[in-house]
């Protein structure tokens, strides 16, 4: 597993939060700090959750995660993750991209001991890569299936797919490493058939091609295997100097299952060349770089699933406060709901106030002003002429026999003929006089400004309106007549006075014959 070159090609010019992060992904999983790699992928699916929908990233970074979930052997998590992957792709309509993806989905069946669905899915990701173009992909899926048939001893198959990797590689000079990891897996094949000048050749060109490719990792994977051959061809210097310089290579690159791998076969190489001691001294550094790898790999478990439940901690709080907004949001809505209505009940009451102001000044009946009106405006119009020593008149006003029309047309017709009677009044009367009902069918006309002699002019105006009247159009037969008295205030200063002088004036009018306008 360890060494299976899987490297996904560098992503170059981060910009975005994502871009950064699959990038960040991309250089853990080369520097095979695969945490790193699961850490940063998972951030950058995090982040693409939150954006806009983003198929591309969100392929590649389930990829990354993918990979470093296998290269951790955690091929249960991988799977799930390598399948959303090539979903992904899918849905946006670019499945050839899922090469990388399917190339570690089967790398996880060959692990988990699947080797007929491995390389089923080895094939369809060698088929992606091709139609996505991706050589590079497609030689590294070829060179993974050489590998798998090496270590199953299946020489001529591992031949045939490491030679069609390494030409597609050859002509590649950005892909040496690859090239010479592929060419290790060649060597390796050469080893176990036992040619071993040929597998010493092959791993010159292999070694060749790693330094250009700058892998010191690859160089690592080569000197300990070539370390090891010469080990058992019994070329004791050459094998110690391979290995030391694979050991010093896997210690600089920093990968420690490189560097556990070199000591136990330099432990293996001085056990058989007798070197006890120095056998021992590796076997224990062995062991330790081994137990340090699974240490920190637990620990950096534990750190990852830390920032993880971090992760859903903070996700929570921020749903938290999203529905306290939300509730907040919609309790301040209610709020202004019940202040409009509060308001709206609030015009209604102001309305109903004018309605009830004005229902408390008029007489429902006929329309005009009531008593109470009357009795309010009488007290100023006469304080105002008493001012001014102007004069005022009031006139009283009372419907002729008017028990006789209720009798005999009914009341209806009766109220009719009280609400005509002011409609008549109110046409003849000038804009500054006002008109009330002081009861029953009596009315009182009150004239600011006006002598009883214009008073009575204007009574005698209304009185042969009235009795001109068509009032057929109330009912047949129907006739009406008005009696009115007239007093100003040179006959009386207060208003009671006045109202008293305006309804002897009537009596007298109603005595004398009715349908006539009596004044002092
Ligand atoms: P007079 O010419 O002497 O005034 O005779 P009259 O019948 O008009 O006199 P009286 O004051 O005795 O009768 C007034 C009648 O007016 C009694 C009452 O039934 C009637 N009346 C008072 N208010 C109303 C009203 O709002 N509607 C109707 N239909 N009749 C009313
Ligand atoms: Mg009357
Ligand atoms: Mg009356």
């Amino acid at each position: 597993m360890t060494g299976r070159n899987d490297r996904i090609e560098d992503s170059s010019l981060a910009e975005s939060p994502v871009e950064r992060m699959l990038a960040e992904a991309g250089r853990a999983f080369h520097a095979s700090e695969y945490l790193a790699t699961e850490r940063a992928a998972r951030q950058a699916l995090e982040e693409l959750r939150a954006g806009p929908g983003d198929g591309l990233s969100e392929g590649e970074a389930l990829t990354w995660l993918g990979a470093a979930l296998t290269q951790q052997s955690r091929y249960q998590e991988a799977l799930v993750k390598l399948k959303d992957a090539e979903r992904k792709y899918g849905e946006i309509g670019r499945p050839e991209l899922a090469s990388r993806a399917l190339n570690y989905l089967a790398v996880v069946h060959e692990e988990l001991g699947d080797l007929d669905k491995a390389f089923e899915i080895y094939q369809r990701a060698e088929r992606a890569a091709e139609a996505a173009g991706n050589v590079e992909m497609q030689a590294r899926v070829l060179a993974n299936v050489g590998e798998a048939y090496v270590n199953l001893h299946r020489h001529e198959e591992a031949l045939a797919a490491l030679g069609r990797s390494a030409a597609l590689l050859a002509p590649l000079e950005e892909h040496r490493s690859l090239f010479g990891w592929c060419l290790l897996g060649v060597a390796r094949i050469y080893v176990e058939l036992g040619e071993h000048a040929t597998a010493l050749e092959v791993f010159s060109s292999a070694l060749d091609a790693a330094r250009k490719g700058e892998s010191l990792r690859v160089m690592a994977e080569i000197h300990t295997a070539l370390g090891s051959l010469l080990v058992d061809m019994g070329d004791q210097k050459e094998a110690v100097v391979n290995l030391r310089q694979a050991l010093a290579l896997a210690e600089e690159a920093g990968v420690r299952q490189e560097v556990f791998k070199a000591h136990l076969a330099l432990s293996r190489g001085y056990e058989k060349f007798g070197d006890f001691r120095a056998a021992l001294e590796h076997y224990r550094q062995y062991h330790e770089a081994r137990g340090q790898v699974f240490d920190e790999l637990a620990k950096e478990k534990i750190d990852s699933l830390s920032a993880e439940i971090e992760l859903v901690k903070v996700r929570h709080e921020q749903e938290i406060s999203h529905l306290r907004n939300v509730e907040l949001a919609s309790a301040n809505q209610l709020l202004e709901r019940q202040k409009e209505d509060l308001e709206r009940a609030n015009e209604l009451l102001a309305q109903q106030a004018v309605e009830l102001d004005k229902l408390s000044v008029h007489d429902s009946l006929t329309g005009v002003n009531n008593r109470r009106y009357l009795d309010r405006h009488l007290i100023e119009e006469m304080e105002r002429s008493r001012r001014h020593g102007h004069p005022i008149s009031v006139a009283m006003l009372d419907a002729d026999h008017f028990k006789l029309v209720n009798d005999r047309f009914s009341h209806r017709i009766g109220d009719v003929v009280l609400r005509t009677l002011m409609t008549i009044v109110c046409k003849r009367k000038r804009r500054s006089d006002a008109v009330a009902r002081y009861g029953g069918e009596e009315f009182v006309i009150v004239f600011p400004e006006t002598t009883a002699e214009h008073a009575t002019v204007a009574c005698e105006g209304i009185r042969a309106a009235v009795e001109e009247y068509d009032w057929s159009e109330v009912h047949e037969g129907l006739r009406v007549t008005v009696s009115i008295g007239v007093a100003s205030n040179e006959h009386a200063d207060d208003p009671q006075g006045l109202l008293d002088a305006a309804d002897k004036c009537l009596y007298e009018a109603k005595q004398t014959g009715r349908n006539r306008v009596v004044t002092r």
